[in-house]
């Protein structure tokens, strides 16, 4: 009775698994067609200069433009992508996609805009990303230090030896390498202190509350001590209000990104704003 009490267990949670599969099988075949059929578009968000209001670099940010479910979000299947292995090809994709927007920049005479992406953990990992970084440079004739990589604190710790060489080989490509959603994950200052980085940019979570709570305050302040000290640059992730941009300026903290100063925007609607900007430096100087 036991045994087949047991094996009913097993065929209910064999068959609730099936379910679970075909529907994963089935979104896995639908992002393997979104790549192979250009659904995915990068949106990109302005970094701004807390001390001058320039923009000095753009975020590029996945979505996918789903023909059913319409623009659907990274959160949604960026996991998926990191399960099947496919983030390799897409990010491989987001990349290129990133380096030719730059180049189109360049062409049109803009200079000085740096360009981030974010790499996963299997990307991170992946022994190709440093040919695949070379190549995208190389192919769109992008210069090293305007392309930056975005690398979660978590990402470098799994394995932080092995974490130092990858960054030491990206770093020797002449590429920024900046760590996203500082505070939210395990690093060590040990290590933080070893790595070869270049910007910290702090969790929006931390930036949120910096005007009501009080610990909240000093944990970005701190972030922005710490970072100045061992010589990076630092940005503030989610910046939504004014308030949250002067506390941010007043701390030193060098570049702020958030609502307040853009959204994430499709290529064209940047390019033109980057344009509109361009004009008005030029008439006010
Ligand atoms: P992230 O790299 O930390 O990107 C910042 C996220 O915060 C973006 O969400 C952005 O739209 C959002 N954000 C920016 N300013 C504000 C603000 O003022 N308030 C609030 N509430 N949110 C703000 P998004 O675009 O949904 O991306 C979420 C995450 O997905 C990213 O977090 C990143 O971890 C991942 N992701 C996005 N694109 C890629 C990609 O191309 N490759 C990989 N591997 N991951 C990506
Ligand atoms: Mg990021
Ligand atoms: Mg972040
Ligand atoms: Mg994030």
């Amino acid at each position: 009775r036991a045994k087949s009490a047991g094996s009913n267990q097993y065929r209910f949670y064999a068959s609730d698994m099936n379910i679970r599969g075909h529907e994963l099988l089935k979104m896995e075949a639908d992002l393997r067609y979104a790549l192979e059929h250009e659904q995915f578009i990068l949106h990109y968000q302005p970094q701004v200069d807390l001390s001058n209001g320039r923009i000095v670099g753009v975020e590029g940010l996945i979505r996918w433009q789903h023909p059913v479910r319409g623009l659907v979000s990274p959160a949604d299947f960026i996991p998926l992508l990191e399960n099947s292995s496919l983030i390799i090809p897409v990010g491989e994709w987001v990349l290129r996609e990133a380096c030719r927007l730059h180049r189109t920049w360049r062409e049109s005479g803009f200079d000085g805009v740096r360009l981030s992406v974010n790499v996963s953990a299997v990307q991170f990992n992946d022994g190709e990303l440093l040919d695949k970084v070379r190549r995208a440079l190389q192919e769109e004739e992008m210069p090293q230090q305007a392309l930056e990589l975005e690398i979660t604190e978590n990402i470098l710790m799994q394995d932080p030896v092995k974490a130092t060489e990858i960054l030491q080989s990206i770093h020797a490509l002449g590429v920024r390498v900046a760590i996203d959603d500082f505070g939210t994950g395990y690093s060590s200052l040990a290590y933080l202190k070893r790595f070869p980085l270049d910007a910290l940019k702090i969790d929006q979570a931390f930036v949120r509350d910096i005007i009501n709570s009080a610990s909240d305050a000093v944990i970005v302040e701190a972030s922005i001590s710490l970072a100045h000290k061992l010589g990076l640059e630092v940005v503030g992730e989610g910046v939504e209000t004014v308030e949250q941009f002067e506390f941010l300026r007043l701390q030193k903290c060098n570049l702020a990104q958030g609502y307040h100063l853009g959204r994430p925007i499709p290529e064209l609607q940047l390019s033109q704003w980057l344009a509109k900007k361009r004009q008005q430096h030029r008439t006010s100087s």
